[in-house]
């Protein structure tokens, strides 16, 4: 972290923020955020390119139609980087993730270029995590070895299933077969992945998710995410709903993954994901600690503090008008500064979904805020037995997990 100099702002109690000795908000300047140290910077590279469109899919992804524009999509996210370094001068990137869509459809010499701009452009910290996703179906092994010998040190591999009718139904390019070939591939070449399963699938049984999962950690990948499908407007699935397992069969595959998950050494650290010891995600821990992050790519957001101000930004999310507007010098389609009122919302809509919430005084640290500016929503979601809290962590109970939904709305109002 890099501890901010306080720049044209009144030394004394105004400036000072103490959450654990529960200094007041009302020292604090109406609207103004002091942050007293910027949060890690992360950065995301968005691919917005798949082979075809899954039903269930609301990512920024697009059918890719003939060939794609790799070079001119390479040299529009060099082009992007260059007009954000402004935003992030003098900052380490902690972690690095490319994301998408499928960018395992980037060659070989592709993503090479891509990591060599990253390294020319940001001070990359020396043991970043270099995530890359990966789809079975695009899987060859030369191809995999070049990405790592780039620079790419973790992949997040989209498996889904290891069944064939489940995978089919779920529209995926791959079979059961190229399933298992991607997660060879990968150990042979990465120590570090992860493995993305979903559950609750359409016509799916008990028995065939724990068949799923059991396949999976036969593998050992040091990273789990299980996902549990879900309808997302805007989908085919959405518009052609398919008949998915009820919810009492859905509670029992989540008491199935639990038990499994733990039996085998995982640590569930957050809603979806499960860990080896020490192989959390770093990357996506950053962001559900509220840290920063910049994305640069077609749709890609970011989130960048100041010392009296925190700035989200959306880029274009079309590929094509993504590039015209680079060439534009203008990617950035929305821009704001979350306001005062939202902080807490935002910071707790995140630091909620860890199993070991956050110390009390990241609040301050990544909002620029008191914690007391939360304190009515903290008692309330206390006192309906949510989160537990002491002076060294405020964490969701197990009904406050259960209940997800319920308990980061209190701090909505
Ligand atoms: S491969 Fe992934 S990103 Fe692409 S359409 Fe399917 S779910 Fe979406």
């Amino acid at each position: 972290m890099i501890p901010i100099k306080p720049v044209g702002v009144p030394v004394g109690p105004t400036r000072t923020i103490d959450a654990a000795a529960g200094v007041a908000a009302q020292y604090l300047q109406p609207g103004a955020l002091n942050l007293t140290a910027l949060p890690p910077l992360a950065l995301y590279v968005h691919w917005p390119w798949c082979v075809r469109k899954c039903p269930y899919c609301d990512f920024n992804s697009h059918e890719a139609k003939g060939e794609v524009p790799e070079k001119e999509y390479l040299d529009a996210l060099r082009a992007d980087l260059e007009m954000a370094l402004p935003l992030i001068w003098g900052r380490k990137i902690h972690t690095v993730f490319i994301g998408g869509g499928t960018p395992s459809l980037m060659s070989a010499a592709g993503l090479d270029r891509l990591l060599s701009d990253l390294r020319t452009l940001l001070p990359l910290d020396a043991e970043a995590e270099i995530t890359m996703e990966a789809n079975p179906g695009t899987f060859e092994a030369e191809k995999f070895r070049s990405y790592r010998a780039s620079g790419i040190n973790r992949l997040s591999i989209g498996i889904q299933s290891f069944n064939g009718r489940h995978l089919q139904a779920l529209g995926r390019i791959h079979d059961e077969g190229e399933a298992r070939r991607a997660v060879e591939i990968a150990l042979a070449n990465f120590d570090n992945f992860n493995l993305d399963l979903m559950y609750a699938l359409p016509e799916q049984t008990l028995e065939e998710a724990r068949t799923d999962l059991a396949t999976a950690m036969s593998y050992q990948p040091p990273h789990l995410s299980l996902y549990h499908l879900t309808m997302e407007p805007n989908t085919v699935f959405a518009k052609y709903p398919p008949n998915l397992p009820d919810d009492d069969t859905s509670a029992d595959m989540q008491d199935l993954i639990a038990e499994m998950t733990g039996a085998a050494g995982y640590r569930h650290y957050e809603v979806s994901a499960y860990a080896q010891p020490g192989r959390q995600a770093k990357h996506n821990l950053n962001y559900w600690q509220f840290g920063d992050y910049l994305g640069i790519g077609a749709g890609a957001h970011s989130k960048l503090s100041f010392p009296h101000r925190v700035l989200r930004q959306a880029r274009y999310k079309q590929p094509k008008s993504y590039m015209e507007q680079v060439a534009n010098g203008t990617p950035v389609q929305e821009e704001h500064e979350i306001g005062r009122a939202d902080m807490g919302f935002e910071f707790m809509l995140n630091a909620l979904r860890l199993q070991d919430g956050f110390a009390p005084n990241l609040f301050t640290e990544r909002t620029g805020l008191a914690l007391n500016v939360i304190e009515k929503q903290l008692n309330e979601a206390e006192g309906k037995g949510l989160i537990y809290r002491d002076h060294m962590v405020i964490r969701p109970t197990e009904l406050g997990h259960r209940f997800l939904n319920d308990l980061q709305q209190i701090f909505l109002g």
